[in-house]
């Protein structure tokens, strides 16, 4: 089959229809510019979900995952491995966790933390202490156990009798919470910053809340920051900036820069609750993944590349700004560091994927969370150049809706 032949129909042929891909295919990146198989280049403002956080083809990641190549990709469990010492060492070093386990996937950081929260309720004989509180808007994965805890029923629904003892609640309704929560409750998973749902912040105040209601009814505090997490926020985890320790943290996209890892982090006494047979994964932790997550870890985790996330969050807001002074088109930027959503007004109501479309046109790919949020999740290392360079282009794609409306 040549190069030709592979095109866009193919997928409808192909594939199992649950994506719906854009039209053109992306064939290679370098940092944050794509090209697709007619060499077209786009500016990259999707970081391939919050993933690719230090854009496409990093040459020190191709460096570390090249050099690992050659030694050893793939051990099991029957035997631990160096970069993944090397990696849970450092993970224990820059964070609340003393312990850490490593997974594939989001979804699997966060069943596997799930499943913590009732082991560890179980194990303490805590009798029918297996309640799981989460959020609407929530989004944690789409294995079972997660796709349940997530707060968007349609994604759940249809697939027979879900895991149980699962309740859902308004997020940043602390009243709400301090009403349901009790001795049954096990763990409160929530995002420290909802970002499928919509972009939408935590309230500190509801943040600290959490915290103090988990400690008063031994809730494990789950905080999945599988989007938020690695320097994301301009912080190396979003908990940091919020004044509040969970128990649990979960972590994945950015964590690989691109290559398919996942962690999560806990403290001794829950952690001793996964003893041997408790639960695993085959390819969690594997050389391959851990080498490459090393050296994004040591490239995410300076005090440059952080506050950089911070400083381009501001000229990423004041060039929307500018953008939104002429067209009135979004009812407000809200978000933190490089995780910007802008809110459709109530004319532009379900449109965001309209603002996706005409942004390609544009050779700019930007995200959309829900049907009212057109989403940024750049590279934390986008050039201040590159972001000037993608508003131009996002001015452009805005018009031109405008214009046709
Ligand atoms: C993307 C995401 C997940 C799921 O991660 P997968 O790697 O797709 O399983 C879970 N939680 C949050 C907050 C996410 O953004």
């Amino acid at each position: 089959m040549s190069n030709t032949q592979i095109t866009r129909a193919l997928f409808d042929q192909v594939m199992v229809p649950n994506y719906a891909p854009l039209n053109m295919i992306p064939v290679r990146g370098q940092g944050s510019l794509v090209w697709d198989q007619e060499d077209n280049e786009y500016l990259d403002l999707t970081g391939g979900i919050a993933v690719n956080a230090l854009g496409h083809a990093h040459p020190e990641l191709v460096a570390a995952l090249t050099e690992q190549a050659k030694k050893l990709w793939h051990v099991s469990n029957i035997y631990t491995n160096e970069p993944a010492l090397m990696l849970a060492q450092k993970l224990v070093d820059y964070t609340f966790a003393e312990k850490v386990f490593f997974a594939n996937s989001g979804a699997e950081a966060n069943e596997a933390a799930l499943k913590l929260a009732r082991r560890f309720a179980f194990d303490n004989a805590c009798k029918d202490k297996s309640e799981i509180i989460a959020f609407y808007k929530g989004f944690h994965g789409r294995t079972f156990f997660t796709v349940t805890a997530g707060g968007q029923a349609t994604y759940s629904d249809g697939f027979g009798p879900k895991p149980g003892d699962i309740t859902h609640l308004e997020y940043n309704d602390l009243e709400a919470l301090t009403n349901a929560i009790s001795e049954r409750t096990c763990a409160v998973i929530l995002e420290p910053l909802q970002g499928e749902g919509g972009i939408l912040p935590i309230d500190k105040v509801f943040a600290q809340g959490v915290r103090a209601l988990c400690d008063k009814y031994n809730a494990l505090m789950i905080f999945d920051e599988v989007q938020t997490g690695m320097g994301r926020t301009g912080d190396l985890f979003a908990y940091m900036g919020l004044g509040v320790t969970p128990d649990v943290l979960t972590s994945a996209k950015s964590l690989g820069a691109g290559f398919p890892i996942a962690a999560m982090l806990t403290l001794s006494k829950f952690a001793n609750s996964l003893t041997p047979g408790t639960h695993g994964t085959t390819f969690g932790g594997n050389p391959l993944a851990c080498a490459v997550a090393n050296k994004a870890f040591e490239l995410i985790n300076t005090p440059e590349m952080l506050r950089g996330v911070k400083d381009k969050e501001v000229l990423f807001r004041d060039l929307l700004a500018k953008i939104n002074d002429e067209f009135a088109v979004f009812k407000e930027i809200r978000g933190a560091g490089l995780l910007l959503g802008a809110v459709l007004n109530e004319q532009y109501q379900g449109r965001a994927k309209d603002f996706l479309l005409a942004s390609v046109e544009q050779g700019l790919l930007v995200l959309i969370a829900g049907a009212n949020v057109i989403r940024f999740a750049p590279a934390l290392n986008i050039s201040n150049e590159q972001i000037k360079q993608a508003m131009v282009k996002f001015r452009a794609a805005v018009q031109a809706i405008t214009l046709m409306s």
